[in-house]
């Protein structure tokens, strides 16, 4: 056998994916196909009130099922939302769950399957997740700041995989030592490719006139091609620098979201940290960072320094569709670097997959710069 010490391989994996105007509708189809009977529908309050998980409850009746809907799902969960919500499912013996709406529905769903149906803690195990049902009419009614959360979250999805150090930089592993993460590779890149033109065509039009199926339609399939390129490439820096940012908020309170408690959003906490990220990351591979700006936002002006291109056409987004301007909008001062700088350095396996050597010394830049973006 041919010995090679930079790793020659990657691999590929995806979960199966409905996509379409009216999926949802087709829901008590596939959960009869998986043999499902006792269904618990997992939701939060404000989706609930939109109607879509009793659309998919009813869509389960005429399948012969018998759903139930739990609307007490924790907007961006913690390790306590998610035990509370697996005492609700522990006393009934569900065939299945099925997760309607966001990260915080589709976590807490994979929560509630993992502490019913093992013994111990949340953390000892991940599972496999469902099959994933895509429906943009369940979108129409998402509320701008939340559509503009939800959006910039899948940019950084789609940019951070996209710069992601390489696979082949990695020394080489033996297939059982593999990870889920593989870095970079042409098929992430592919799908990317893809999902930038996508978002910019309609990410902001999906912000700005809710009502519009095909931004919306534009919006699903670019979450849903970033996912995949992301799922197996992974993300880095901004992912990073964002869980400390959420972790960490005392009293900022985002509009269109439960205003009972402080909070950053995922998406927003992934973004505020992102063109200072990208202006760290671009020596690595200037032109695909450039082909990146491209991509995203193919009017933009000249810029004086290369290096500014992708972070400017981020931070025009974050402007037109009304995200915070830097950490200080959402309630950080410098004297909170240091904290912040601790947290990112806590992501080590995500850290790893930036495309150099990340210093605390370069997260105390990037927060620095981050604190005003334009
Ligand atoms: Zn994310």
């Amino acid at each position: 056998m041919t010995e090679y010490r930079t790793e020659t391989v990657f691999t590929w994996g995806a979960p199966p994916l409905k996509f379409g105007v009216g999926a949802l509708d087709e829901i008590g189809f596939d959960c009869a196909q998986l043999g499902l009977e006792r269904v618990l529908i997992v939701t939060d309050e404000g989706v609930a009130a939109t109607g879509v998980p009793h659309r998919a409850a009813e869509s389960m009746q005429h399948a012969g099922l018998k759903p139930t809907v739990f609307a007490g799902v924790h907007v961006e969960p913690t390790d306590a939302s998610f035990r509370a919500a697996a005492e609700f499912a522990r006393d009934t013996d569900w065939d299945g769950f099925v997760a309607v709406g966001g990260g915080s529905s589709i976590d807490t769903a994979k929560a509630i399957n993992l502490l019913t149906t093992n013994p111990g803690d949340l953390m000892d195990y991940v599972n496999k997740p469902v099959l994933a049902v895509v429906d943009p009419l369940t979108t129409l009614t998402l509320p701008p700041h939340v559509t503009a959360s939800c959006g910039m979250d899948v940019l950084c999805h789609a940019l951070e995989s996209y710069t992601a150090r390489h696979y082949r930089s990695y020394p080489r592993r033996r297939p059982e030592q593999r990870a889920v993460y593989v870095g970079n590779n042409p098929v992430s890149d592919a799908f990317i490719e893809r999902a930038l033109p996508l978002l910019s065509r309609s990410f902001r039009r999906a912000v700005l006139t809710g009502d519009d199926l095909d931004a919306r339609t534009d919006m699903l399939l670019a979450a849903s091609f970033a996912g995949m390129g992301f799922g197996n490439a992974g993300v880095h820096l901004p992912h990073a620098c964002g869980y400390p940012i959420a972790g960490r908020v005392t009293h900022y309170r985002p509009p269109d979201y439960p205003q009972a408690e402080a909070m950053v959003p995922h998406g927003e906490s992934v973004a505020l940290t992102a063109p200072a990220a990208f202006r760290f990351t671009f020596p690595t591979d200037p032109e695909r960072h450039l082909r990146a700006a491209e991509l995203l936002d193919p009017s933009a002006g000249q810029v004086k320094d290369p290096r500014d291109r992708l972070p400017q056409a981020i931070v025009s987004l974050m402007r037109d569709i009304g995200l915070p301007n830097g950490l200080t909008d959402v309630g950080y001062v410098h004297a909170d670097i240091p904290d912040l700088v601790a947290g990112a350095l806590k992501q080590q396996r995500i850290l790893a997959m930036a495309p150099r050597d990340v210093m605390a010394e370069d997260l105390e830049a990037i927060f620095a710069s981050s604190m005003r973006n334009r």
